[in-house]
């Protein structure tokens, strides 16, 4: 394969006002009938890649020497060799292709299809001639004048290949298959008009195609069913040089010009293949031709937008893929990305407008189908994302959920049911809004399962809040309860009067009563369920009950009660009944006096020992529900209220009695000795 710049200098080049690679020529299919594989990269330095339909294919036919490379040469601003009359070097056999110069025009200068001339086998003609109307719009038939009605010569031959060939590439299809024969005779002396000449080339073409050997079923086709047929003559180039100039420029205007009256690239000629395709088409039409396939063009088509399909989606992907790894890792790393919906839109949109843009224009169903294949590739990357996103929306979200709780229980005054509202309308909003910003249309995404879930998860964590804020209430309640109840007990304690369990038990339920009111007050803004309230409030009424005893066990631990029962004792035996100090006479009675303040305190051993109010109606009997708490402590035992009740057991009762009576004798001995004292005086 050649491919040869010509002008070569790009000095010349650029004096002609073109890129020097918009006069490269490339040779595509070589004397060995071997198809280039550099096509695809010189339609990309011909500047021709991205034209889509805007451009035209035009090939010349004709015998060897007649002047069809000087033809294109001046009609297209070509490069093609010209036969150098000095040297008559042979012609070869091949196919070669320019850029028309400031046209988007790819012309095919075919060489050596007159094989019959030559003696050579028909071959390549046949080859060149399917090839040449599969992808041209304008084939340009070129002959002497005086080859004109000598339908036996050779071009005649070439004609009727050129008419078999079409048939077989177009029979059933007219319609998609028109090509434009514009005969160009040469040399024209002008003594013939060339309307003559033209009736003369018609009625030999019909000739030939009456003669062919039709498929039944294009027996009435007509010539003209497939071909438009255009004549145009030219002066002989030597001796009419400034009028042959003239007319080629001419002819170039019908070529170049859309709005010329006789334009030549009617849009029906046009053999849809984009121009990015042209190359690809090109070597499968060759490969088909060359193997002696059956051309079967749609089929062609198909295969050639499968291929570019295929190239236009995978560029499409790895600019996408590109774009889409730049988000990977934070998202992996469990960010929150900022937009990534709108992000994957835009990598998204893209990636299908450069799909559409240059896929579009092949076959329907092949670039439908490879569509629908890149959507499911692009939303295969994305997918990933959003459902990361979404993961890591929800793990934030919670936590900022979690610290708004904190911040909002923290200090005084606050509505727990107004703090977990707020929070929570702000925790799934922020959700909703996250993840509605990072869905794609078009996908079946969804992100409502996902609140379900952290719909679940806030109020988990809502009722942990709830319970630890309960607990937190009781706890102060049950403070506050332990202040209010220690001097009123203390009080009735020390006084040991035989109603003193009626005094403590009243204390005691008033103040429950006062404790339960402020639960109640304070709970109403938890949320708590009915059975949540029965429960605390079951837990407050024993945690009181056992703070009373609690108490109890404080005054009525052994010095305590021992220093009672003393001062009790002390009040009735050293004072008198003014409450002032006895100072023993010998005729007292000590004895009597003794035995009365000791029997009374000693009284006082079975008062302490039950809490046994006078007022059954002021019995108190915890609940079977605060009975049933299980304690703090892991014995699990069961609580015995019952046993609560009890202060000193009987052994216990008897202990104290005998400490206390030892402690009473001795202030007997003592106030016997006093008297000693005083009569020794
Ligand atoms: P091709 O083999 O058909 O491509 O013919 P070329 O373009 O190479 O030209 C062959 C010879 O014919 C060259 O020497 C040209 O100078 C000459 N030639 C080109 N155009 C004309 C023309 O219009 N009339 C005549 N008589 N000679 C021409
Ligand atoms: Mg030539």
């Amino acid at each position: 394969m050649q491919t040869n710049g010509a002008p070569k200098s790009p000095i010349n080049a650029l004096a002609n006002g073109r890129s020097p690679a918009a006069s490269e020529r490339l040779q595509i299919i070589n004397d060995e009938k071997k198809f280039t594989p550099d096509l695809g990269e010189q339609i990309q330095r011909w500047g021709l890649h991205d034209a889509g339909f805007g451009y035209n294919i035009v090939a010349v036919f004709g015998s060897q020497s007649t002047g069809k490379s000087t033809l294109l040469n001046g009609l297209f601003g070509t490069t093609f060799d010209v036969m150098d009359e000095t040297r008559r070097q042979q012609t070869t056999k091949g196919i070669w292709m320019c850029r028309g110069q400031n046209m988007n025009v790819m012309v095919m200068d075919v060489e050596g299809t007159d094989g019959r001339e030559r003696g050579e086998d028909q071959d390549f003609e046949r080859k060149s001639a399917l090839f040449s109307l599969a992808s041209s719009e304008v084939l340009i038939v070129n002959l002497w004048e005086h080859q004109v009605g000598l339908y036996q010569g050779a071009n005649m031959g070439l004609l009727k290949t050129v008419f078999e060939v079409n048939l077989g590439l177009f029979g059933k299809n007219a319609t998609n298959g028109r090509t434009l024969l514009l005969f160009v005779i040469r040399d024209h002396i002008g003594v013939t008009p060339l309307a003559n000449l033209q009736a003369t080339l018609t009625a030999d073409l019909n000739r030939i195609w009456e003669s062919l050997s039709k498929p039944t079923e294009l027996q009435d086709r007509q010539l003209t069913d497939y071909f438009d047929l255009a004549f145009t003559a030219l002066p002989h180039k030597i001796l009419a040089a400034d009028k042959f100039q003239a007319e080629v420029l001419n002819l170039r205007t019908r070529f170049a010009d859309k709005d010329a009256p006789d334009f030549l690239f009617k849009p029906a000629y046009h053999k849809r293949i984009p121009a990015d395709g042209v190359a690809f088409y090109m070597e499968n039409i060759w490969e088909q031709v060359q193997t002696n396939k059956d051309l079967d063009l749609p089929t062609q088509q198909e295969l050639l937008a499968q291929f570019r399909c295929d190239e236009i989606s995978t560029v499409a992907l790895a600019e996408f893929n590109e774009q889409a790894k730049s988000q990977r890792r934070p998202v992996e790393a469990g960010r929150v990305v900022d937009g990534l919906g709108g992000m994957m839109r835009n990598w998204r949109t893209d990636a299908l407008t450069r799909y559409d843009r240059d896929a579009s224009r092949y076959h329907q169903g092949v670039y439908k189908r490879k569509r629908a294949d890149l959507i499911a590739a692009l939303d295969a990357t994305l997918s990933p994302l959003f459902l990361g996103q979404l993961k890591n929306l929800h793990k934030t979200c919670l936590v900022a959920f979690k610290k708004e709780m904190l911040d909002g229980l923290h200090g005084e005054g606050y509505s727990f049911a107004d703090v977990v509202a707020t929070a929570r309308q702000r925790c799934l909003g922020r959700f909703e809004t996250g993840a509605k910003e990072a869905l794609v249309e078009e996908t079946d995404w969804t992100w409502e399962d996902e609140m379900i879930s952290l719909k679940e998860e806030v109020g988990s964590v809502a009722d942990q809040c709830r319970k630890d804020e309960t607990k937190k209430m009781v706890n102060l309640i049950e403070r506050n309860f332990k202040k209010q109840i220690s001097e009123p007990v203390e009080l009735s304690l020390n006084k040991a009067a035989p109603d003193m369990w009626d005094d403590i038990l009243r204390t005691f339920k008033q103040t429950l009563e006062k404790a339960e009111a402020s639960y109640l007050a304070k709970a109403t803004s938890f949320d708590c369920t009915e059975e949540e309230n029965a429960g605390s409030l079951a837990a407050l009424r024993r945690r009181a009950w056992q703070a009373l005893r609690a108490k109890i066990d404080e005054q009525t631990a052994e010095p305590v009660i021992l220093s009672k029962l003393r001062g009790h004792f002390e009040e009735r035996f050293r004072y008198d009944e003014m409450g002032v100090p006895r100072v023993w006479k010998p005729e007292d009675d000590i004895d009597g006096a003794f035995k009365k303040a000791k029997d009374e305190t000693l009284d006082l051993v079975p008062l302490y020992s039950n809490i046994q109010p006078t007022d059954p109606s002021l019995e108190y009997t915890l609940p079977a529900d605060s009975i049933a708490i299980p304690t703090d402590s892991l014995s699990g035992e069961e609580f015995d209220f019952a046993a609560t009740l009890v202060v000193f057991t009987e052994t216990r009762a008897i202990e104290l009695t005998q400490k206390f009576r030892r402690e009473a004798d001795a202030y007997y001995v003592e106030a016997k000795r006093s008297t000693v004292a005083s009569i020794a005086q």
